[in-house]
């Protein structure tokens, strides 16, 4: 099975290739084909087995293959299409850092946005226009406040480590930002382990999502 057999694109396999990975993972075998059909996602997977090229992949294409919409009444930039929201800082970074790298040879913009540091560098990056967010869910809601942020043009949903936000006690802020979404959107939830706290988390999310377990 190669990246292209999954249906990616040349300007996506190719900044694949020169990360030297040779063929897909398992779970990115799985997940490349489920999330570029559109549907939901449920996914079982440790840090390690390739996760996060399972879905930032599909969504560079996604988004790619798909015009952004009209400037909704948004002051500045464009509007997020895509959010991926992660536990830590740290992890925040290597996923945008992983959305630029297999992003090279597409037009999309990214940035990342978490807790801790000065929020005005953030701002300005935000105004300047953020196709694909990857945010610590804190923070994130600090700019929904602040009016820096909208996120009613959102297109696709990720929850990165799941079951480390809410072992984080983030819960309620991730159900605060759900509530800030358009509601016809792909959600893809992935978790390396499925209390029933994720499991009700995941049943009100997902729409008959695809599941996969690695
Ligand atoms: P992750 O589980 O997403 O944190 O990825 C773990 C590591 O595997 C990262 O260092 C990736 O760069 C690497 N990786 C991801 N996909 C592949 C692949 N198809 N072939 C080889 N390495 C990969």
């Amino acid at each position: 099975m190669t990246f292209s057999e999954l249906g990616l694109t040349d300007a996506i396999v190719r900044a694949v290739s020169e990360q030297g990975y040779t063929q897909p993972t398992p779970i990115q075998a799985q997940a490349i084909p489920a999330v570029l059909q559109g549907g939901d996602l449920l996914a079982g997977a440790q840090t390690g087995t390739g996760k996060t090229a399972g879905f930032t992949l599909p969504i560079l294409q996604r988004l790619s293959a798909k015009s952004a919409p009209q400037n909704n009444g948004h002051k500045n930039g464009r509007p997020v299409r895509a959010l991926i929201l992660a536990p830590t800082r740290e992890l925040a970074a290597q996923v945008e850092e992983s959305v630029r790298l297999y992003g090279k040879y597409l037009k999309l913009s990214s940035a990342v946005i978490f807790g801790g540091v000065n929020i005005n560098p953030q701002i300005d990056l935000l105004r300047r226009g953020v196709d694909i967010l990857v945010a610590t869910p804190g923070r994130l809601l600090d700019h929904v406040q602040q009016g820096t942020l909208k996120l009613d043009t959102v297109e696709i949903l990720v929850l990165d480590e799941a079951d480390r936000m809410l072992d984080m006690g983030f819960i309620r802020d991730i159900r605060r930002v759900l509530a800030l979404l358009p509601k016809q959107r792909q959600n893809l939830l992935f978790s390396a382990t499925f209390s029933d706290e994720i499991k009700a988390l995941a049943d009100s999310l997902l729409n008959n999502p695809a599941m996969i377990e690695v």
